[in-house]
C-alpha cells in the first residue's frame, strides 16, 4: 500500500487542519506519514500566542489539536526551525510534498512618520507579548502615560483595546503571561482610544466581539451615538447582514446608560492616521477627520491593522503571501492558512481551506511515494516531540490549577524545555 511522506511547517490551526484533513483522506490505497514541524517548543501557533487570553472558548479547538497529533500517523517536531534546523530544500527532497502552514507574523506597517519611535508597537509584537510567546517577553511597552491608541478596527484592534482598558483582576483568571499581567497591573494607562479610518459600517469588528464589550466590569465603553445612527441612515432599510449586526451591537453600546469607572475604551471613527508625534518616544497622534487634523495625546501607539508573511528564501512572496494557484506553490510544495490566503477569517475558516488543498495535493502525488526518510537522523536532540510536549502542557496545567487559571505559561525556551526534561 502506498505510504507518502508529508511535512508540514508550522503547528498552528492550519497546519493542524491539514494534517486532519489527509487523515480524512486516507483509505486503504492511499496512507499518509506526516510530520509535523514547528520553530517553537510549543504547538497550536496562534490559539496559544494570538487568541487573547480572555476568550478561553476560542482555544478549546487545541483539542481537535491534539486528536490529530495522536491519531497514530502524525509525529511532531517542536524546536525545530525549518531553514536554521533542515533546509526547505532538504525537505522538498525527502519528501512527497511540503505544506507551508507558517502564517503572517509580520504587522503591516501604517507608512507614517514616527512610526519607529518608542512606545510605536505592531499588534504583531503586542499580543503574543502578553501571550507569552518566547521571542516577545522583552518587548517591555511603557504603561507610565494615561492614555493608549489603538489603531485599527479589525477584532485585533478589539483584542489589544480590551486588554489595555480592562481591570487587571478581569485578567487574572487568565492564561496572560505573567509578565503581562505585572505590568498591566502596573499600568497607568486609563484611558484607551479606538481608532478606525473609515465609518461605522465599514468597520471590520465581528458582532459577537462587540456584544461582549457591554459586560467589562470596570470599563466605560464609549461609542458616539450620532456616528452610527448616521451610518444606519447610510446603509439604508437593506444592509448585508454582517454590517446590520455591528451597527446594532454598536448602537446598543452606544445607548448603554453613562457609567463611572475609571478606565475608558472609546472608539473614534473617520480617524485616519497621519503621523505619530514625539522626540524619542511617542507623545501623541496626528488624525485627519471629517472636522479637520486633531492631536491626540498619548504614551502608547499599537497599529492593529493587519499582517504579512515575513520573507524567507526560496518562496515567491506576492501582496504579503505566498504566491499560490488555490493553494499549490511550486513543484511538490502547497501552502495553507495565513500564509495561503491572507489574515482573514476565523480559526475554523482554516478547516475547509486545508481541506480543498489537500485534495489538490493529493491529486498531483507522483505515482509511486519516495522512500520513508527520517528526519530525526538529520536533528540535534532538543526536538519536542508528542509526549514531551503533553509534558509541558501538563505542567503549565498543573501549575495554573492552584491559581484558578487554566495554565500558567512558561515563556522562555529554556523554561519550555526544561518542563519537557528536554
Ligand atoms: P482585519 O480584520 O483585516 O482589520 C484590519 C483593520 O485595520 C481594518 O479596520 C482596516 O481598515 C485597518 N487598517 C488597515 N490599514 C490601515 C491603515 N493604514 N490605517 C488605519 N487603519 C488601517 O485584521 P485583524 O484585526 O488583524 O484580524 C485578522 C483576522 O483575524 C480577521 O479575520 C479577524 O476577524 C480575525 N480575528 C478574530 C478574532 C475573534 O474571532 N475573536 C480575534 C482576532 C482576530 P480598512 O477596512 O479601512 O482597511
Amino acid at each position: 500500500m502506498p505510504k507518502y511522506s508529508i511535512a508540514i511547517i508550522g503547528a498552528g490551526p492550519s497546519g493542524y487542519f491539514a494534517a486532519m484533513a489527509l487523515q480524512n483522506l486516507e483509505s486503504d490505497e492511499l496512507q499518509f506519514k506526516i510530520d509535523l514541524l514547528e520553530k517553537l517548543p510549543t504547538p497550536w501557533g496562534l490559539v496559544r500566542s494570538g487568541v487573547a487570553p480572555d476568550h478561553p472558548k476560542i482555544k478549546s479547538v487545541s483539542k481537535v489539536f491534539e486528536k490529530v497529533a495522536t491519531s497514530g500517523n502524525v509525529s511532531l517536531y517542536g524546536n525545530v526551525e525549518v531553514g536554521r534546523d533542515i533546509s526547505l530544500q532538504t525537505l522538498k527532497d525527502r519528501y512527497d510534498a511540503v505544506i507551508l502552514a507558517s502564517g503572517t507574523s509580520e504587522g503591516r506597517k501604517l507608512g507614517i512618520p514616527g512610526e519607529s519611535l518608542d512606545n510605536s508597537l505592531s499588534s504583531a509584537q503586542f499580543v503574543p507579548w502578553y501571550n507569552g510567546h518566547p521571542d516577545f517577553a522583552d518587548l517591555k511597552p511603557d504603561f507610565s502615560g494615561d492614555t493608549a491608541i489603538v489603531i485599527g478596527a479589525g477584532n485585533v484592534a478589539m483584542d489589544v483595546a480590551r486588554l489595555l482598558a480592562v481591570d487587571p483582576s478581569e485578567l487574572e483568571p487568565t492564561d496572560t503571561a505573567n509578565h503581562a499581567l505585572d505590568s498591566f497591573k502596573d499600568s497607568k494607562i486609563r484611558k484607551v482610544y479606538i481608532c478606525a479610518r473609515r465609518s461605522p459600517e465599514f468597520a471590520a469588528f465581528t458582532a459577537p466581539e462587540l456584544r461582549e464589550l457591554p459586560d467589562l466590569h470596570h470599563t466605560n465603553v464609549v461609542i458616539n451615538k450620532t456616528d452610527i445612527q448616521a451610518a444606519i441612515d447610510r446603509v439604508g432599510p437593506e444592509p448585508e447582514k454582517h454590517v446590520k449586526s455591528n451597527l446594532d451591537a454598536m448602537l446598543a453600546i452606544a445607548e448603554q446608560p453613562k457609567r463611572n469607572h475609571d478606565r475608558t475604551m472609546e472608539f473614534l471613527f473617520e480617524h485616519v492616521p497621519l503621523a505619530i508625534n514625539g522626540s524619542t518616544k511617542v507623545e501623541s497622534v496626528t488624525f485627519k477627520t471629517p472636522a479637520g487634523e486633531r492631536v491626540i495625546d498619548c504614551s502608547l501607539v499599537v497599529s492593529a491593522i493587519g499582517y504579512q508573511i515575513d520573507t524567507q528564501a526560496d518562496i515567491p512572496i506576492e501582496s504579503g503571501k505566498v504566491a499560490n494557484n488555490n493553494g499549490y506553490v511550486t513543484e511538490n510544495l502547497y501552502v495553507v492558512g495565513w500564509a495561503k490566503r491572507g489574515p482573514s477569517g476565523v480559526i475554523g475558516t482554516n478547516k475547509s481551506d486545508a481541506a480543498d488543498v489537500m485534495k489538490l495535493l493529493v491529486s498531483k502525488l507522483e505515482q509511486s511515494p519516495k522512500p520513508e526518510f527520517d528526519i530525526n537522523q538529520i536533528l540535534h536532540a532538543k526536538v519536542v516531540t508528542q509526549p514531551i510536549w503533553e509534558k509541558i502542557n501538563n505542567a503549565e496545567v498543573s501549575a495554573g490549577e492552584p491559581l484558578g487559571k487554566p495554565r500558567l505559561k512558561a515563556v522562555s525556551r529554556e523554561e519550555l524545555l526544561g518542563l519537557g526534561g528536554v
